[in-house]
């Protein structure tokens, strides 16, 4: 990526909730940074902390968790000690979030048109009614809504589940921000229309030269749409490279652990190899590697020490011990 303009950089973050039976390390030192038109995937298991990356960078933790270590600097702007005002304008106007399920973000009491309306006359300061419906009209049709002139008159229950998620883009990308988050953002639809979707997130992103970091667990989207991956488990990231790479020579036990797990043609789901053992407690530190009950490579040194992040080749980067000395291990 040399050449290229950091748009976010993430540097040792850590958020941790205190509950009254312990402390729970949601995210135990994510390092990632995400360049200019790039879009970068964060796949894992559910409860890795995909989802608590995002809330940390738009600093939404909810109660009683926290950013306790690390730096999040959007276009070096350290986001982690900005003040409340400046926090808001950055959340909307330079990073925009598309949620799991539109049909909760959405304000059911507004009419489409209202919603997007204030959202664009607030980031664009368009106010004059004639056009800002303009605007709105013209937002709509940037993410394929038929008949949007008619659609600006509806109230969220009355539209489809992909079409709700379509004026959720739409909102996200009326004020033009630089980076979007999209956090599983077509779980909630079928498969047809899923695809359609990522179709035109991808294209607008390139249309419109954002970056974007897609959160999903489905390794089939990521491959599709994104130009890196990043696989998180247990609060870390153990992996990060480009995606061709990553495919073809997946380096973490963890990594490899999930692709082999992937569904394939021809194979049924009751044959594919899975992942022994289940997630550890979060609420327990870990002194050395998050996967090591799990990992069928594991050595004596992965309990009692962190695996530090080695870059095995260009742009690729594992945390595993069976790395340290900078070299592809046999049998990997
Ligand atoms: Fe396995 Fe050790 Fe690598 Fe962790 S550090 S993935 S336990 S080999």
């Amino acid at each position: 990526m040399s050449g290229k303009k950091a748009v976010l950089e993430i540097k040792g973050l850590r958020t941790q909730f205190f509950l009254r039976e312990g402390v729970v390390t949601a995210l135990d030192g994510i390092d990632l940074t995400i360049y200019e038109n790039e879009s970068v995937g964060i796949v894992g298991e559910t409860g890795c902390g995909k989802s608590m990356t995002a809330y940390s960078i738009l600093r939404l933790v909810p109660h009683p968790g926290r950013i306790t270590a690390g730096s999040i600097r959007y276009k070096g702007i350290e986001l982690t000690t900005l003040d409340q005002d400046r926090m808001r304008s950055v959340r909307g106007t330079k990073i925009s979030m598309i949620f799991q399920d539109a049909s909760t973000a959405l304000d059911p009491v507004f009419t489409v048109g209202d919603q997007l309306g204030e959202v664009i006359s607030l980031h664009q300061r368009v106010y004059d009614k004639k056009a800002l419906q303009k605007k709105v009209i013209e937002a709509l049709m940037l993410v394929r809504i038929a008949a949007p002139e008619k659609v600006i008159t509806m109230y969220p229950h009355e539209l489809s589940g992909g079409m709700k998620q379509r004026v959720m883009i739409a909102l996200a990308l009326s004020c033009s921000p630089s980076m979007l988050i999209a956090d599983e953002p077509t779980t909630a639809l079928d498969v047809t229309i899923q695809g359609q979707i990522l179709k035109l997130l991808k294209a607008l992103v390139a249309k419109t030269g954002s970056s974007m970091m897609l959160i999903t667990h489905n390794l089939g989207i990521v491959a599709e749409t994104c130009d890196r991956i990043c696989v998180m488990y247990a609060g870390r990231i153990v992996e990060d490279a480009e995606t061709f790479e990553l495919f073809e020579r997946p380096s973490h036990p963890y990594t490899v652990g999930l692709l082999s797990a992937f569904p394939k043609l021809g194979v049924k789901q009751a044959e594919l190899p899975v992942i022994r053992g289940t997630v550890p407690n979060l609420m327990k530190p870990f002194k050395g590697c998050s996967f090591v009950d799990r990992c069928d490579k594991a050595m004596e040194v992965c309990a009692h020490k962190r695996p530090p992040r080695v870059e095995v080749s260009p742009g690729h980067f594992v945390s595993c011990h069976l790395w340290s000395g900078g070299e592809r291990p046999g049998g990997t």
